[in-house]
């Protein structure tokens, strides 16, 4: 049986759209449950808008969101180089075997020329193609005027009636009405060659068995059937992939939220849940779980049960499972992914020490559930830092009016202004103390204490907030956190004789 080979054909002209990131995914996908190899190529002729800049962060985010290519521009391999910009000599000598063998032509007309004759056909309603004007030009005239130094590009010459076929994997098959496909240009009047005629060379060469890519490059594939049969070369088999839509049904776009595979990254989504999501998208194992690892996709992924229809990127369901995710890295790594964020909004400081790593665990830990992504946990801790007396809010105030909270105020900043390293342990003896000294249990116990701590009516349990702010009180931070006895003593300045 042959050896599958697929490829993953990005042009190098901005960041890594989660919708490419998809494709990309998918030839992986296929190619590991084929035991095949997965090839990277970087589609670079299109000078203007390639830069390598983009090649670089291309390469990052291909490797973050997991993926592993067994030749590559940056691995190497033997069908090499990788990228078109690498590979002019060899797209100039198939060039030269068409235009010899009259399977291709020299265009002389001008980009105005060409311009009015599409206005024309629009006008008159029909479609823009290409007339052939130029096909009939004799060969030694056509040499003659390159020569002279003339600008022309390549054009293939087509048939102009019948049909062209071709056997989709997604969509079953596919058939085009050549009197609608005017002859490709293959070669720009640059030399460089134009995306169909380099795609095909370099598809055939590296042996690519299936392409699996966008349903947005449908158009094109009758046009490189074309050209695989004017050299000769059998053409792969195809797989086209239906467009990523947002919830209104549109092409997803930067309207919709985050579509980089960077700002992913940035916004705190787990890489394994971002690919988790991805390979979702149009394609589901058949047992109806949503929550998958990398390798479990790639044992199942068929290739042939992948939706014709488009999908719609949902943004609650990555958060959903990226949450999924979380909840199964251990605490050090937790807190390693919730460093920068935290550090970003200066919560942490740049050199942490073992202690702060403990304390950033705990934190972590303890907070982590109340988010969907890394990038939403400073307003968690926040919560920590934040305490103001001064803004507590009327409706708290007279939440205190009661019997109870007065007298218990008093005997907590009592008990807490004599006690050393207090912890939750010592509160909850406190408590009960509190309790028998009292007679008051249940929320008109508790209630006044929170809000002691916090200048808040509600918030985290006591249990998970009295050991965040202990241990971080002992810690040097950017912004110092307060510890629970000078909270107590904070609040009672506040609080005037009416409140207690
Ligand atoms: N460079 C093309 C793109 O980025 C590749 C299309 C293909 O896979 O053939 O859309």
């Amino acid at each position: 049986m042959e050896k599958v080979r697929v490829r993953f054909a990005p042009s190098p002209t901005g960041f890594l759209h989660v919708g490419n990131a998809r494709t990309a995914l998918f030839n992986w996908l296929f190619a590991r449950q084929k035991g095949g190899v997965f090839v990277l190529r970087i589609e670079d002729t299109d000078i203007e808008r390639s830069a390598e800049k983009y090649e670089k962060r291309l390469i990052e985010d291909l490797r973050w969101l997991g993926l592993d290519w067994d030749e590559g521009p940056d691995v190497g391999g033997k069908l090499g180089p990788y990228k078109q910009s690498l590979r002019i000599e060899t797209y100039k000598k198939y060039t030269q075997k068409l235009l010899e063998t009259g399977k291709a032509y020299y265009c002389f007309c001008s980009p105005e020329e060409l311009e009015n004759e599409r206005k024309e056909a629009l006008e008159s309603g029909e479609m823009p193609i290409y007339k052939g004007k130029c096909r009939s030009i004799p060969w030694d005239e056509a040499l003659q005027r390159i020569e002279a130094g003339e600008q022309a590009t390549v054009r293939l010459l087509t048939p102009d009636k019948g049909n062209i076929s071709f056997h989709d994997i997604v969509r079953g098959t596919l058939t085009f009405d050549l009197k609608l496909i005017g002859d490709p240009i293959l070669v720009r009047s640059s030399g460089l060659p134009a995306y169909n005629f380099a795609v095909v060379i370099d598809d055939s060469l590296m042996q690519i068995t299936h392409v699996i890519r966008g349903e947005d490059h449908i158009s094109n594939t009758p046009r490189q059937l074309l050209t695989y049969q004017a050299l000769s070369l059998s053409p792969p088999r195809f797989a086209h992939l239906s467009m990523v839509m947002g919830k209104d049904n549109t092409r997803l776009s930067k309207r919709h939220g985050a579509i980089g595979v960077d700002q992913f990254e940035k916004d705190g989504i787990l890489s394994s849940a971002l690919f988790n999501y991805l390979a979702l998208l149009g394609w589901a194992p058949p047992e109806g779980k949503d929550i998958w690892a990398k390798k479990e996709l790639a044992e199942l992924f068929n290739l042939e049960k992948v939706s014709r229809s488009s999908s719609i990127f949902d943004y609650d369901k990555l958060h959903w499972i990226n949450r999924q995710h979380i909840k199964n890295l251990s605490s050090r790594q937790k807190a390693q992914l919730a460093y920068p964020h935290l550090r970003e909004a200066a919560f942490l400081p740049e050199k942490m020490s073992d202690a702060h790593w403990r304390w950033l665990e705990m934190v972590v830990e303890g907070l982590i559930e109340r988010v969907d992504r890394f990038s939403d946990l400073p307003t968690q801790v926040a919560l920590l830092f934040d305490f103001y007396p001064s803004e507590m809010k009327d409706e708290i105030r007279e939440e205190l009016k009661t019997d109870c909270a007065p007298r218990i105020i008093k005997l907590f900043s009592e008990k807490i202004s004599h006690v050393e390293n207090f912890d939750y342990d010592k509160f909850a003896m406190m408590t009960q103390e509190i309790k028998k000294e009292t007679g008051c249990k249940g929320k008109g116990l508790y209630h006044p204490l929170r809000v002691v701590l916090t200048a808040r009516g509600s918030g985290l349990d006591l249990d998970k907030f009295i050991p965040m702010v202990e241990e971080g009180a002992k810690l040097k931070l950017p912004k110092p956190l307060k510890s629970c006895s000078q909270r107590v003593a904070e609040i009672l300045g506040f609080l005037s004789e009416s409140d207690l």
